[in-house]
């Protein structure tokens, strides 16, 4: 797709004093388009641009629900700067109740980052948004959830690193958002998952972060809340609304962790997200299909559990339950 038939984005950034929707178009392989739905809320004065994805994973629905509240809300001449809002980046997969990967090719959009042009559905979805959007933008929020067969606590990952000014940022962004755990990485950890949108994004100079709210592609309210709430917050961080903040608590945690299933089976979690767990704790253990215990799993540090499959079934092999270290 041309940078020409996308171009209104831009426009609309640069306009002041409006609330612009439309589409930022691709041309897929069959040489049919996608339209993937755009926001911009530009403010009465110039200012900073903030760039918010949600629906990567086509199933984790509260982020969408809190952006259409809050560009619905936002008013314009209160406003020093724009946002630009992506409610539904992966429009296949949701549509397509999607679990992780969009089912088109079964891929997953949160890997594929920076995208490639000539590639499948997923990629160019990863390209249309690196390519067209991120250039407009100096901050980036990716608003995640618990996929369907996941619950968890909320939670945001950031980066440490990058230039002064975008560390400052991002971490003033992570810290007001307000969730009760801030997971920090540093930008050049090799151990974490590569092709990250907002990894990406912070590998080329934007102050940026992933958030997690809500669980089991459910549309909870608190969830919604917590993730609109968080992001006019970092409005007010990035100088955009000019709101006086009350400090929200959190605990700052590094150094995530997995726990793979050693046996496929019928799991059953002994602790919940969100809780603190002792080194040795017993976390899950799995049946067969008969109802015989085939394992069970401590964990092996002292830790949070942040995340884990909250179906049933569990695979053999899969990571069943995530964790990181309190820093304190
Ligand atoms: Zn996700």
């Amino acid at each position: 797709m041309s940078n020409e038939q996308n171009s209104w984005m831009k426009a609309a950034v640069e306009t002041r004093n409006a609330k612009t929707k439309g589409e930022l178009q691709l041309l897929l392989e069959n040489d049919e388009l996608l339209g993937i739905p755009v926001i911009v809320v530009s403010g009465a004065r110039p200012g900073a641009t903030l760039l918010v994805t949600a629906a990567i994973h086509g199933s984790e629905f509260p982020g969408v629900e809190a952006l259409l509240r809050l560009t619905e809300k936002l008013d314009p001449a209160e406003m020093r700067g724009t946002l630009i809002a992506v409610p539904i980046v992966n429009v296949p997969s949701f549509y397509g109740r999607g679990i992780f990967n969009n089912p088109a090719d079964g891929k997953n959009l949160n890997r594929m980052f920076p995208g490639n042009p000539q590639g499948t559905e997923t990629e160019r979805i990863a390209y249309a948004i690196t390519s067209e959007l991120m250039p407009l933008c100096d901050a980036v929020i990716d608003l995640h959830s618990g996929d369907l067969p996941e619950d968890l606590s909320p939670h945001l990952y950031y980066r440490r690193g990058g230039t002064p000014e975008q560390e400052i940022t991002t971490r003033g962004m992570a810290e007001c958002f307000g969730v009760p755990y801030i997971v920090e990485l540093p930008l050049d950890d090799k151990n974490a998952f590569s092709g990250t949108w907002y990894h990406y994004a912070a590998l080329q100079g934007k102050a940026a972060m992933l958030v997690e709210s809500g669980r089991q592609g459910l549309v909870e309210e608190s969830a919604i809340q917590i993730h609109e709430r968080g992001v006019r917050r970092c409005l007010c961080i990035l100088g955009i609304l000019q709101e006086t903040l009350m400090p929200l608590a959190f605990e700052r945690l590094s150094n995530f962790f997995y726990l793979n299933a050693p046996a496929g089976g019928l799991l059953t979690m002994y602790a919940h997200a969100g809780e603190r767990v002792a080194e040795g704790q017993l976390i899950a253990t799995i049946r067969n299909h008969f109802g015989e215990v085939v394992a069970e799993v401590p964990s092996p540090k002292a830790a949070v559990l942040l995340y884990h499959i909250s179906t049933l079934s569990v695979i053999n092999g899969e990571p069943f339950a995530e964790f990181a270290i309190p820093m304190s």
